[in-house]
């Protein structure tokens, strides 16, 4: 009787620490905050100038994200903690609302920064390049497993009609790199015509005017490229990291 008794007790232990040991990693709660303390990676100089200490790694499967091969083949999965947070927070959320297929991944930096072939920044773990959400013809949920361009109408150029650019979660996943609580974004590029479909989308559903003009101003197509099959993220550079860090360009009232 009483081995019975100790091992039921055994089992409650065990099944609280199972429960509070592994869902609270992947629920994003207060337990899993990220403090000054907790982020040991630093990022160096300028985005196309710059270098990562202790950069953190992006698993390749998230709750809603997928990294592709091609960042794998380059090792180009490194950020500062701040950005993985990010990634992984940013994807879990709109996954959790809207389910659906994961979001491909791209490039992150190098694991010590620095140039890199495939990007003029890029260089200091402050960059990453996320996919777009798309649906089939049918209008379901689809993993695309590269980056897909986009025309004006939503319609994939390469292959050709193939798939719709999702506009209920691509919004989704703005306002949640808008409003992240792991970093504070400076910019998203994105071609024009992509822009214009998300804020068309967000003011005929009824988003605040506050929260569409901050998407106006941090979604922008820089002059060079065209960013119709990705967007291209770069947060501020975190507190902790200054002054080795460098930030360039505008700073939004409402980042920290
Ligand atoms: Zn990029």
């Amino acid at each position: 009787m009483k081995w019975t008794h100790m091992s039921n007790k055994k089992h409650i232990f065990l099944i609280f620490f199972v429960f509070f040991g592994l869902a609270a990693p992947i629920s994003f709660g207060t337990k899993y905050s990220l403090s000054a303390a907790s982020s040991l990676s630093i990022s160096i100089g300028l985005p196309h100038n710059g270098a990562l200490k202790h950069g953190e790694v992006l698993p390749s499967k998230g709750s809603g994200y997928q990294l592709l091969n091609t960042a794998k083949e380059r090792k180009a999965r490194f950020g500062v903690t701040e950005l993985v947070m990010l990634v992984k927070h940013a994807t879990f959320k709109v996954h959790q609302k809207h389910k659906g297929k994961p979001l491909a991944i791209g490039d992150l930096s190098k694991r010590t920064g620095g140039r890199f072939d495939h990007h003029a920044s890029h260089q200091n773990g402050r960059d990453v390049d996320f996919g777009f959400y798309a649906l089939d013809n049918n209008g379901h949920p689809v993993a695309l497993n590269g980056l897909v361009p986009f025309d004006k109408n939503g319609f994939s150029i390469k292959p050709a009609m193939k798939y719709k650019f999702d506009l209920k979660r691509n919004w989704a996943l703005v306002r949640q790199l808008i409003e992240s609580p792991y970093a504070g974004v400076q910019w998203i590029f994105i071609a024009d015509h992509l822009e214009q479909l998300l804020l068309d989308y967000a003011a005929e559903t009824g988003v605040s005017p506050t929260l569409v003009r901050k998407a106006e101003q941090i979604m922008k197509q820089p002059s060079k490229s065209a960013h119709w099959d990705h967007y291209h993220v770069r947060i501020y550079c975190p507190a902790n990291d200054k002054p080795e860090c460098k930030d360039f360009g505008p700073k939004w009232a409402w980042t920290r």
